[in-house]
């Protein structure tokens, strides 16, 4: 780390205050307050996880490529032998002197234009997926690219969550969950255009930054249906109207999208059970058995 500081910062990369920052559910955060007064983000993970830092960073540059909507800027990431052995990242603390007056309609519309992005060279060799497996909160996920929607949600997203969770499953869920896989087509539709995706849109993974704007942090980044992301903002409760009225204006949605949208969360409610627990298993029963027949 010493190394990444002094490339950037040169003899003023000298660390003179490190606070923790609480938030995260993966990693340690840290505000890193240099001699030269600049203040920069660091997350350190154990030192074989630096492919979390590694993905991460794929993850930010593709969004930041399509120019649609702020990221913060990566100074470097590695592993550190020096202090106690870690892998770690470094970047620009997002700051803000507040939200702009019209925060959620620009939101709406930075996302719209990201999900509208061409995307086809974050896909080498199909339409759906990422160059590379990358994580989503410490579960890995599988990119691998298809030329299906439809065929990469079951076969990347929900097929490995289900199969991890099986143990928590009673024998009639574990049919409804196989029931929907091979039903899936009936469910969703592949999109108009693949989108480059956030991929872990809740409400912790946006800061606002210097220009008053929502600036995105700490993808699961893939190339996927624009619905994916919507619905996972309308998981944990919904971000504010305009938010959705800009998003709609610049992209509208295709119709059906409230049918699918609990289909997306599934994901998520997925990789919380297989993360944290028996206490997501009603709501993924819940989808389960709106979806399955009885
Ligand atoms: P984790 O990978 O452990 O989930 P996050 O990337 O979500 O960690 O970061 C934890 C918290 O730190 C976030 O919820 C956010 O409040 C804050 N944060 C993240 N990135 C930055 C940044 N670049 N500048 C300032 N604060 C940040």
């Amino acid at each position: 780390m010493d190394e990444t500081l002094a490339a950037f910062f040169g003899n003023q990369a000298g660390i003179q205050r490190l606070e923790r920052i609480s938030g995260g559910d993966i990693n340690n955060a840290y505000s890193l307050t240099l001699e030269n007064g600049l203040r920069l983000f660091l997350k350190i993970n154990a030192i074989e996880n630096l492919s979390f830092f590694s993905t991460e960073v794929e993850g930010l540059s593709a969004i930041a490529s399509t120019g649609a909507i702020r990221t913060p800027r990566i100074l470097g990431y590695g592993t550190d032998n020096d202090r106690p052995k870690c892998s770690f990242l470094l970047m620009e603390f997002v700051m803000s002197k507040g939200r702009r007056a019209d925060y959620w309609e620009t939101f709406g519309r930075q996302l719209a234009a990201m999900h509208q992005a061409p995307a086809g060279q974050f896909v080498p060799g199909g339409s759906f997926g990422f160059s590379h497996d990358n994580y989503i909160g410490a579960t890995k996920q599988d990119n691998s690219a298809h030329a299906s929607w439809v065929a990469f949600f079951r076969d990347c997203r929900l097929a490995p969550q289900f199969s991890r969770a099986s143990h928590h499953f009673p024998a009639k869920d574990k049919k409804r969950a196989n029931w929907l896989l091979d039903h899936l087509d009936r469910f969703l539709v592949e999109p108009e255009r693949p989108s480059l995706l956030h991929g872990d849109l809740w409400s912790g993974n946006f800061v606002t930054g210097r220009d008053g704007a929502a600036w995105l942090i700490d993808p699961a980044a893939y190339v996927g249906h624009a619905e994916a992301d919507l619905a996972m903002t309308e998981l944990f409760g919904r971000l504010p109207y305009p938010f959705y009225g800009a998003y709609q204006e610049a992209a509208p949605l295709q119709p059906g999208y409230r049918d699918r949208r609990d289909l997306y969360n599934l994901y998520h409610l997925l990789n919380h059970l297989n993360l944290f627990g028996e206490d997501y298993l009603p709501a993924v029963q819940r989808i389960l058995r709106k979806y399955s027949p009885a």
